[in-house]
């Protein structure tokens, strides 16, 4: 069976820092998934755990969990979740202990482009540092000690690069300068180790050639054997509906099958 979009695990809320949007709450988040009549939504705000030493730029535990007790749906189940920051020095902001109390953890290695604590453009600026940093981070991810069955490794297509002047070329550029074995090498440890890997790609940052091309380092985690879920990234109501057909698109072009999926939540 194709596999089927019935989730979306990657959604962001008002208590995100880049959403502040009021009208990003748990229930329109639910309406979204239950319009498209998903069986699984999560909410994956920006996390720092408090017991980390780091940053207080991202909220903590005490911050996300005031949506709990979290809205219920005869048609969607949703999920309580984080998007798990990684600092500057590849520490990643949550502890084992935390990733108890949630139902499932998305842990974004290229957030290269944000303040608080995470590195910015300034201090990266070449594509060879961004790349070396691109392949290090997901290794220290994969060396990590956490529960990869409830986890994802976020939008891997998705270094934001601002001050580039064009995202999609050098978005390329970056993911082309790593040979085939080398995403071997990471995708095999990640399917190893359980942990899902989220479908998400900029397409409208892609002409439809540089899509394909793109595309190609899911490819690879698929003849590696890794599951795969969706994640729209949204952060504001407008952006669910384009990112769901996004999803689907992505779906369709790499013809995934429905025993593909990452699902943590069985
Ligand atoms: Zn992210
Ligand atoms: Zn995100």
């Amino acid at each position: 069976m194709k596999f089927q979009l019935d989730h979306d695990l990657h959604i962001h809320t008002q208590l995100s820092p880049c959403s502040s949007d009021p009208n990003q709450t748990p229930e329109t988040i639910l309406r979204y998934a239950e319009e498209h009549g998903m069986k699984h939504v999560g909410l994956a705000d920006h996390f720092w755990d408090e017991t980390i030493p780091g940053t207080t730029f991202w909220p903590g535990y005490a911050h996300i969990s005031k949506w709990l007790p979290l809205p219920e749906s005869p048609i969607t189940k949703m999920h309580f979740g984080c998007e798990a920051e990684m600092d500057i020095n590849a520490t990643i902001g949550i502890s084992r202990k935390t990733a108890e109390k949630l139902d499932f953890i998305i842990v974004p290695t290229d957030h290269l482009h944000l303040v608080g604590s995470t590195i910015r453009q300034e201090d990266v600026g070449d594509l060879k540092t961004l790349t070396r940093l691109y392949v290090e981070r997901w290794d220290i991810l994969l060396n990590a000690d956490l529960p990869f069955h409830k986890m994802g490794i976020a939008h891997l297509d998705g270094i934001c690069l601002h001050g580039f002047k064009d995202q999609g070329t050098t978005r390329l550029e970056i993911m082309e300068s790593i040979p085939d074995d080398e995403f071997k090498r990471l995708f095999a440890k990640t399917a190893k180790l359980g942990m899902g890997v989220e479908l998400n790609v900029p397409v409208s940052c892609y002409t439809d050639e540089q899509l394909d091309r793109a595309l190609r380092i899911y490819r690879i985690a698929a003849e590696c054997d890794c599951r795969f879920y969706f994640g729209s990234d949204a952060h504001h109501p407008k952006n669910l509906e384009p990112a769901y057909q996004n999803g689907l698109m992505i779906i369709d072009k790499l013809g995934l099958d429905e025993d593909q999926k990452f699902n943590p939540f069985r």
